[in-house]
């Protein structure tokens, strides 16, 4: 089926030219090359061999130097473009859930080394990650640090020479497969977030161990890692000890857009399907899409994804003129995520039975969708952000008034 391309978005001044060429050309490129894998797309004990032969296809045409900063390095610009990032999402989250997993892991992981790696880390990691050579991931969460990011336990201790790292990491996506890991640790300059510094740790450092692979609703290579006196030469260390909490959450406010755009790219999918199963399904005579109550079904579905895009290019639009978009961007993930999820329930319902059948694109989506309004900050943390920040900005205006 033909998915309903956005192009009256692409009209919206928040873009480039550049960014309109590359929205149809991604586009073309999905149609053209997505296809011919669709049998490792959705395939749950095939899907490291999957994610590997995506991140290769994805590295060859180009499409990862978005995700990098720096030309030198390979990237697309000397800047993330968050406009880019956040089109290519969209457009491969409308075509296959796990290709736009693929692009979306080889910019997180590697984004901490994009913002704070030194010219040798950068030059040994971004090019291999930009050309879909090296696999990478963002190991943050904990088994008891979750949400709350500051409380993470595990430790890198100073050795002389070395850092040893002693812990656990869960949840990490490309967890079993990834050539490098960007480990966030316990240095304990001070306590709490304070505390924290990030390393480059690579795959095959003794010490580090693949505890467990993690099943999801959406299968996807994710794993819990075991830190068990892990050496690491101090060359390791990504940014200044004690600034990991700070990097950790900068990384995350280049990508947290840009999962909104992903789950657009979801709901656009299901508002296609919906659309198609409306026109042609037959019952009391007429078709699904003549009863009003199937029209206002479809038109909730339209407005949620248009203010849904509206947030998401809005907060990519900002960040792009470097401007500070915390409250933006908290609203654009909170919103896109929440949105979508209430457009494929509404895409299942429209197919009836054939929409829970296994394997169909409404039953996938309705699968594909639901981790997203978990991580890289749960909704109720969006939310607490932008009430945070709309109290931070009414006390500021206070006391300028006073
Ligand atoms: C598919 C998938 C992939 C992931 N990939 C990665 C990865 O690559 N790297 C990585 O480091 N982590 C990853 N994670 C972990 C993810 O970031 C965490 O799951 C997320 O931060 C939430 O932490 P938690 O699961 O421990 O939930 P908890 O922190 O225990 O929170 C549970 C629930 O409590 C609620 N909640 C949280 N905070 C508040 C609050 N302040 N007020 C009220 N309610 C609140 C939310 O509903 C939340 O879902 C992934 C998770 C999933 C599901």
């Amino acid at each position: 089926m033909a998915i309903d391309a956005p192009s009256s978005m692409l009209d919206w001044p928040f873009f480039e030219a550049r960014h309109r060429t590359l929205a149809t050309d991604i586009d073309a490129w999905c149609n053209e090359h997505l296809p011919a894998v669709s049998s490792l797309l959705h395939e749950r004990d095939g899907v490291d061999e999957g994610c590997r032969q995506l991140v290769r296809m994805l590295g060859e045409a180009g499409w990862l130097r978005y995700g990098i900063g720096g030309r030198t390095y390979g990237g697309d610009g000397d800047e993330i473009d968050t406009r880019a990032v956040c089109l290519l999402r969209e457009t491969l989250a409308e075509h296959a859930g796990l290709a736009d997993f693929a692009l979306a892991m080889q910019g997180l992981g590697s984004g901490a080394i994009t913002l704070a790696g030194t010219q040798a880390q950068k030059q040994r990691y971004l090019p291999a990650v930009a050309n879909g050579t090296a696999i990478a991931a963002f190991a943050l969460t904990e088994p008891e640090s979750g949400s709350d990011v500051a409380a993470l336990a595990l430790t890198a201790h100073d050795d002389g020479d070395a850092y040893v790292l002693d812990g656990e990491k869960t949840w990490i996506s490309n967890g079993g497969i990834a050539d490098f890991y960007i480990v966030f640790a316990r240095t304990g300059e001070a306590p709490g977030a304070r505390g924290i510094s990030a390393f480059i740790v690579d795959a095959d450092t003794p010490g580090l161990k693949i505890a467990e692979r993690l099943e999801v609703i959406a299968p996807h290579p994710l794993a819990r890692l075991e830190f068990a006196g892990a050496r690491l030469s101090k060359r390791c260390m990504l940014g200044a000890p004690g600034e990991g909490f700070k990097l950790a959450m900068r990384t995350l406010d280049i990508f947290r857009t840009s999962v909104a755009a992903a789950a657009l790219g979801f709901a656009r999918r299901a508002l296609a399907e919906a659309l198609h199963r409306a026109s042609t399904r037959h019952l009391f005579g007429q078709t699904l899409s003549d009863l009003p109550l199937t029209q206002t079904k479809l038109a909730q579905m339209a407005l949620t994804i248009d203010s849904a895009a509206l947030l998401v290019y809005r907060a990519a639009w900002m960040r792009d003129q470097g401007k500070r978009v915390t409250r933006e961007a908290a609203m654009a993930k909170w919103h896109a995520t929440e949105g979508a999820q209430q457009v494929i329930d509404a895409a299942v319902q429209i197919w009836g039975a054939q929409g829970v059948r296994s394997g169909t694109t409404v039953e996938t989506l309705y699968r594909e969708i639901r981790a997203l309004r978990i991580y890289e900050g749960a909704t109720e943390v969006q939310q607490l952000i932008v009430g945070r920040d709309l109290l931070a900005q009414h006390a500021a205006r206070e006391g300028a008034v006073r």
